[in-house]
């Protein structure tokens, strides 16, 4: 699905330990401080748009979890997206639920010590790929005793395969591509329309909207980091326009510039 050039700059980019360059030591991250991963998300996102969407999503993703995961959670799943053998997306977007995430219909129905969580789900960017062997969704949905509005909902932990006691890959959850959404741009980064049908899911922190703000204002800082690397780029492309245009009119510039 993805182009080979994808999976071998991701397989750099684990290698090189970049996925945990602001997480947590102790799931395997570097603990580096925010300033210095803004640097680098930059230069990432300058490379590539579309491939860095996946990391950034991941990054968020983790965050959540780190912030509000249970300890259990936090062990099955932070080492393996930190070291970057999993990613993880954001879902909050519903056909009628863009901006006004009041009406998100998604329902997690409680069963046992976990939850069924169903419905569907639109421009998820990255919300299915080829490169890692399991993709952790974070699903914002409503339990059906929930108050109306904003306030009813919650963040459910919705794996795309289920995870066995000794901690290795166990069974497909019931979460369905149902499509690669067509868009203008980004065309190298795959946004999916993906269905719940009873998933299995674990409920992030507690119940109510605070945990999906989280992942929302992570994605909104990351959104920033990547106007930055688009300024970037373009700054070093008309300097470069520049240095062109100063040597033909035969100016020249100590420094390249
Ligand atoms: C490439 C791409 C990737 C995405 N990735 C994800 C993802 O990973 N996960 C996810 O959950 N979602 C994702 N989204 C969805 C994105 O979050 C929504 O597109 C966004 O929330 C806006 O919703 P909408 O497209 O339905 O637009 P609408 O909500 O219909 O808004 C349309 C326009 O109306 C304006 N508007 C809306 N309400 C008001 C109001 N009350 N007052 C004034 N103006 C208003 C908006 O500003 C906008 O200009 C992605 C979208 C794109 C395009």
């Amino acid at each position: 699905m993805c182009p080979q050039e994808f999976h071998n700059a991701y397989q750099q980019y684990v290698e090189g330990g970049w996925p945990g360059i602001r997480m947590s030591p102790e799931f395997g991250g570097q603990g580096l401080p925010g300033l210095v991963s803004v640097a680098v998300e930059e230069m990432i996102q300058s490379a590539n748009l579309a491939w860095s969407l996946c990391p950034m999503l991941s990054w968020g993703a983790i965050h959540a979890i780190e912030s509000h995961g249970s300890d259990e959670l936090k062990a099955i799943f932070l080492e393996q997206m930190i070291s970057g053998a999993w990613t993880g997306t954001m879902n909050l977007t519903e056909p009628q639920a863009g901006s006004d995430l009041s009406v998100v219909r998604s329902q997690a129905v409680p069963d046992g010590d976990i939850y069924r969580v169903s419905g569907q789900k639109i421009f998820i960017t990255w919300g299915d790929q080829d490169i890692t062997e399991n993709i952790v969704h974070l699903v914002l949905a409503r339990t059906p005793d929930a108050p109306a509005g904003i306030k009813g909902m919650s963040l459910f932990l919705v794996p795309k395969y289920l995870i066995n006691a000794d901690g290795s890959i166990g069974e497909r959850n019931a979460v369905t591509t149902v499509s690669v959404e067509h868009k203008l741009g980004i065309h190298g980064s795959p946004t999916c329309v993906l269905d719940f049908q009873n998933s299995a899911g674990y409920l992030l922190g507690e119940l109510g909207f605070r945990h999906g703000l989280h992942v929302h204002d992570d994605e909104q800082c990351a959104a920033g980091c990547r106007v930055g690397g688009r300024c970037g780029i373009g700054a070093r492309l008309s300097a470069g326009t520049g240095i062109c245009d100063r040597q033909s009119a035969g100016v020249v510039y100590p420094g390249g510039m």
